[in-house]
C-alpha cells in the first residue's frame, strides 16, 4: 500500500492534512511535485518567484527526506497535462490513494475533476483536504448565498473561529519504508532572480512569524500604512507558497497576544484581519468565478472606456510618472519583488484613476513582478482600487499621490531609498519636486484625470 501526496501550493510538512491523512494509514508514503514551466511562462511568473519557488522545492525535499519520504520533482510542461502525468505516476509507482489539499480557482477546480476521473478509472481514490483557514463551503450568510461585502464576512468569520479555533496539525512521524526520489528533480524554472533574501527554511519562517507576533503585532495598526517601517510582517511570499498555514499565523497570534485577538481595534487583531482579507478574497474567487476570468465583479464596469496609453503604462512599470511615492512604490517592486500594502492601493489607484488605464493591465505586471503573486488577493486588490470589485472602494474616493505621499512618507525616508534623484529636497518640496533634477514632470495633472474618470464612471451609472 503506497500513498502519494501530491504537494502544490502547501509546500512543508508541518500542518498539513493531506500529508498527515497519507502517513497515517499507509507504510510507503511518496510525493510529487508537477512542474509546469509553460505555464509559469504564460503567467509571467517572476524570475524571483521562481528562485523562491526553486528554494522553497529544496527545503521540502530536506524535510520529506527526514520522513523517509521522497519529492519526486516531474516536469509536467502544461498544466493541462498534470492528470494524465499524475496517472502515469500511479501507474508506475504502484500508488493506491492520492491526497493532496484542495484548491479554490476554477482551472484547479477543473482539473482535479480531470484528475478525479482519471484515477478513478485505475481505482484509485483522490482525496482532497481543505486547507484553508475557513472553507468558502463553511461561511455562507444566513440565506445561504456567499458574502460580498467584507465586513459581515470577517464578522461571521471570527464567530466561527471562536467557537472553534483552527488547530495546527503536528507533523508526521518518520516512516520505516523509506523511499527514494525516482528521477532525477528537473531544472526547467527558467529565468531567476535571486530570492535568497526571503527564507525558505521552516525554522527561519516560523522564526519570522514567531517574532513579528511577539514584538510587532501590537503595533501593526499604527504602523502598518508607513512604507519606512518595518510594521508588517512580510510573511506574504511564504504563504503564497504554503511554506506557512493562516493557522499557524494566528495561533502564533494568539501565544504572543492572547485575548487581544478578539478586539478588531486592537495591533493583533487588525493583523488577524488581514489574514481574513486573504480568506475573503479566495471565498470571492471560488463563488464568482467571473473574477477569474478576467472579468470585474461589478459587470457595469467592464464597460468603462480605458484609455490604455502604453506610454504612461511604461512609465508606471517604470517608476517614472514624476510623483514621488508612486514612483519610490514601482521602483520598489522593480528591485525587489515586493511591494508595501499602502503602495499597492496608492499605485493601483493611480494607475486606473489617474492614468485610466485598465487595471488588468496592473494586475498582469504586479502578477509578473511580486514574489508573493496570488492570484485571488492580486485581483482582489486591484479590483477593490479600481472600484470594480466585491468591497470596491466608491468610485469617487481617488487617491490623490501628492497628500498620499505626504500622508505616509512625511519625511521622505521610504521615496529617498528608491528614488535618489530627490535627495536634494525635504519636506513638502519632496512630495511636489521642481523640474530641475533630472526627475520627470507628472505626467499627467491629477485634479483634471480625476474629473474624466468621474465622469468615465458617472456615465455608466446614469
Ligand atoms: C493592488 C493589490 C495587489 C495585491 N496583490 C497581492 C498578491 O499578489 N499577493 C498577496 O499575498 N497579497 C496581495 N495584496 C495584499 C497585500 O498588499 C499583501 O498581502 C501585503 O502587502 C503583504 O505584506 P505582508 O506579508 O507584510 O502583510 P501583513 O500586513 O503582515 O499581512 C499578513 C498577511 O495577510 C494577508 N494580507 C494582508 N493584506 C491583505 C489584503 N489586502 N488582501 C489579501 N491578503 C492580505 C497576506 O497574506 C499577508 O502576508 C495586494 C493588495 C493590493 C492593494
Amino acid at each position: 500500500m503506497t500513498a502519494l501526496v501530491w504537494f502544490r501550493n502547501d509546500l512543508r510538512t508541518l500542518d498539513h492534512l493531506a500529508l498527515s491523512a497519507a502517513c497515517k494509514d499507509h507504510e510507503t508514503v511518496r510525493a510529487v511535485y508537477f512542474l509546469c514551466p509553460q505555464q509559469l511562462d504564460e503567467h509571467g511568473i517572476a524570475p524571483i518567484r521562481r528562485h523562491f519557488l526553486r528554494r522553497a522545492l529544496d527545503e521540502l525535499t530536506r524535510q520529506l527526506s527526514s520522513l523517509g519520504i521522497a519529492l519526486d520533482i516531474i516536469n509536467a510542461q502544461h498544466f493541462s497535462k498534470t492528470p494524465s502525468h499524475l496517472a502515469d505516476y500511479c501507474r508506475d509507482h504502484g500508488i493506491d490513494s492520492v491526497f493532496a489539499h484542495r484548491e479554490w480557482l476554477l482551472d484547479e477546480i477543473n482539473r482535479d475533476e480531470s484528475c478525479s476521473a482519471l484515477l478513478s478509472e485505475l481505482d484509485i481514490p483522490l482525496t482532497l483536504f481543505d486547507d484553508s483557514l475557513l472553507s468558502p463551503l463553511t461561511i455562507a450568510k444566513g440565506d445561504g448565498e456567499p458574502y460580498k461585502v467584507f465586513t459581515p464576512f470577517s464578522r461571521r468569520c471570527r464567530d466561527y473561529l471562536a467557537a472553534e479555533f483552527p488547530r495546527v496539525i503536528r507533523r508526521p512521524a518518520a516512516k520505516s519504508a523509506l523511499t527514494s526520489a525516482s528521477k532525477t528533480p528537473c531544472q526547467p524554472f527558467g529565468d531567476e532572480k535571486d530570492a535568497s533574501k526571503w527564507p525558505v527554511e521552516e525554522d527561519d519562517v516560523l522564526r519570522q512569524l514567531r517574532q513579528f507576533c511577539a514584538e510587532r503585532a501590537g503595533s501593526y495598526k499604527d504602523d502598518r500604512d508607513f512604507p519606512a517601517l518595518p510594521g508588517t510582517s512580510r510573511l506574504s511570499a511564504a504563504l503564497a507558497l504554503g511554506l506557512i498555514t493562516p493557522r499557524q499565523c494566528l495561533a502564533c497570534l494568539q501565544q504572543e497576544c492572547g485575548e487581544e485577538i478578539w478586539d478588531a481595534k486592537s495591533g493583533a487583531g487588525t493583523w488577524f484581519n488581514e489574514l481574513l482579507w486573504r480568506e475573503f478574497y479566495r471565498h470571492v474567487a471560488y463563488h464568482f468565478p467571473r473574477v477569474v476570468k478576467g472579468q470585474a465583479f461589478q459587470t457595469y464596469t467592464d464597460a468603462i472606456r480605458w484609455s490604455n496609453d502604453q506610454a504612461l503604462f511604461d512609465a508606471w512599470c517604470n517608476g517614472q510618472t514624476g510623483y514621488p511615492i508612486v514612483d519610490a512604490a514601482m521602483r520598489q517592486l522593480k528591485e525587489t519583488g515586493w511591494m508595501h500594502n499602502r503602495l499597492r492601493m496608492i499605485t493601483a489607484s493611480f494607475l486606473s484613476k489617474d492614468l485610466q488605464i485598465d487595471w488588468r493591465w496592473g494586475e498582469r505586471h504586479f502578477l509578473e513582478n511580486l514574489i508573493d503573486a496570488d492570484f485571488a488577493s492580486n485581483n482582489g486588490g486591484w479590483q477593490w482600487a479600481a472600484s470594480t470589485g466585491t468591497d470596491a472602494a466608491p468610485y469617487f474616493r481617488i487617491f490623490n499621490p501628492t497628500t498620499q505621499g505626504q500622508r505616509f512618507d512625511a519625511d521622505g525616508q521610504f521615496i529617498l531609498r528608491y528614488v535618489p534623484e530627490l535627495k536634494s529636497l525635504q519636506g513638502k518640496h519632496l512630495h511636489m519636486p521642481p523640474t530641475t533634477l533630472g526627475y520627470p514632470s507628472p505626467i499627467v495633472d491629477h485634479s483634471e484625470r480625476r474629473n474624466i474618470t468621474l465622469a468615465l464612471f458617472q456615465e455608466l451609472r446614469d
